[in-house]
């Protein structure tokens, strides 16, 4: 189709930028300006003359008032051409707080208003045979050198929007259960939902092709004179996995012929869904308050290294 045949033409890696309502009034706003065709232009709330400000480019740039069908809109063709046997990973990337969970899976809750990218996709992608699987990837269980047995991942099948909803919050649940246990642990591991997707295509060949959407830990630094023992081992984790990551996309990006993926066990494991014939699409969240320009400067950078 023709979204194929563009995204074929621009490459197979592509990254937007969402920027979350700021909260409350009281802090600086370091957005500027939001241009349609992905620019993005933020202020240094230290310098608030013209030498603070920033130019950015992306593929698109969804501002706080954007609403999530309209980013689910511009997902959508992506997602879609799973059906047409492309492997696809999606990545919400950003410092906690950011509004990564609120793209992938929608606002915390019972409600089922303004759901997220994972629900809509599945919901979308539902009119034919669809397995489900739900990784937990436990940055703290990881032991082994391949490291590659998730010991807490289950296989569902699913036949309703409903199912998907109900494995979705067990998911959840499962995550923010291991969060009492340190401070704040959904920030600190990566959360993978993983759909499979077997049949037949138009021509009668066989299909099996993946999504993989990603909601990643924080990527803020964590502050080494504040934690100490397993919980600066994991985040010195998570960082190494988040560098990891971008150093593969990088690679891939730059058609470079060697693609680090075995440097992470994220990377091993979402390896079949980037590069070679798979489609990657990273959103790159944003805080706007000015207190967060730092981590802000930071995932921009980020994400310039990867488009
Ligand atoms: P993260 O997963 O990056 O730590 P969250 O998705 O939990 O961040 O977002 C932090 C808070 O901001 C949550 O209360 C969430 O509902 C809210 N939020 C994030 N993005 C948006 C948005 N685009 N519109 C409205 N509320 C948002
Ligand atoms: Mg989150």
């Amino acid at each position: 189709n023709l979204y194929n045949m563009v995204q074929d033409l621009k490459g197979n890696i592509r990254v937007y930028c969402r920027i979350r309502p700021a909260f409350g009034d009281r802090t600086s706003n370091v957005i500027d300006y939001i241009g349609d065709d992905g620019s993005l232009v933020i202020s240094d709330p230290l310098k608030p003359q013209k030498d603070g400000k920033k130019v950015f480019q992306f593929n698109r740039v969804f501002g706080p008032t954007a609403t999530q069908d309209e980013v689910f809109m511009d997902t959508q063709p992506l997602i879609r051409s799973v059906m047409d046997g492309y492997n696809v990973c999606i990545f919400a990337y950003g410092q906690t707080g950011s509004g990564k969970t609120y793209t992938m899976s929608g606002p915390s809750g019972r409600s089922t208003k303004d759901m997220g990218i994972n629900y809509l996709a599945l919901s979308d992608l539902f009119q034919i045979f669809v397995f489900l699987t739900m990784h937990k990837l436990e940055i703290r269980s990881c032991t082994g050198e391949n490291g590659l047995s998730l010991p807490d991942a289950k296989m569902h099948s699913v036949n309703s929007t409903a199912d998907v909803l109900n494995l979705m919050k067990l998911g959840e649940a499962n995550r923010v259960v291991s969060s009492t246990a340190l401070n704040n642990r959904s920030s600190r591991s990566h959360s993978i939902l993983t759909v499979h997707v077997h049949g037949k295509d138009v021509s009668g060949s066989t299909l099996h092709s993946c999504l993989h959407l990603v909601d990643l830990a924080g990527s803020e630094r964590v502050d080494k004179s504040e934690v100490t023992g397993d919980r600066l081992k994991e985040a010195q984790y998570i960082n190494k996995s988040l560098s990891c990551l971008g150093d593969v996309i990088t690679a891939l990006a730059q058609k470079n012929s060697h693609i680090p993926y075995r440097n992470s066990k994220l990377t091993l494991l979402l390896q079949d869904s980037l590069g070679g014939h798979a489609k990657t699409l990273m959103f790159a969240h944003l805080s706007p308050e000015g207190d967060s320009f730092g981590e802000t400067i930071s995932t921009l950078k980020f994400a310039q290294r990867v488009s």
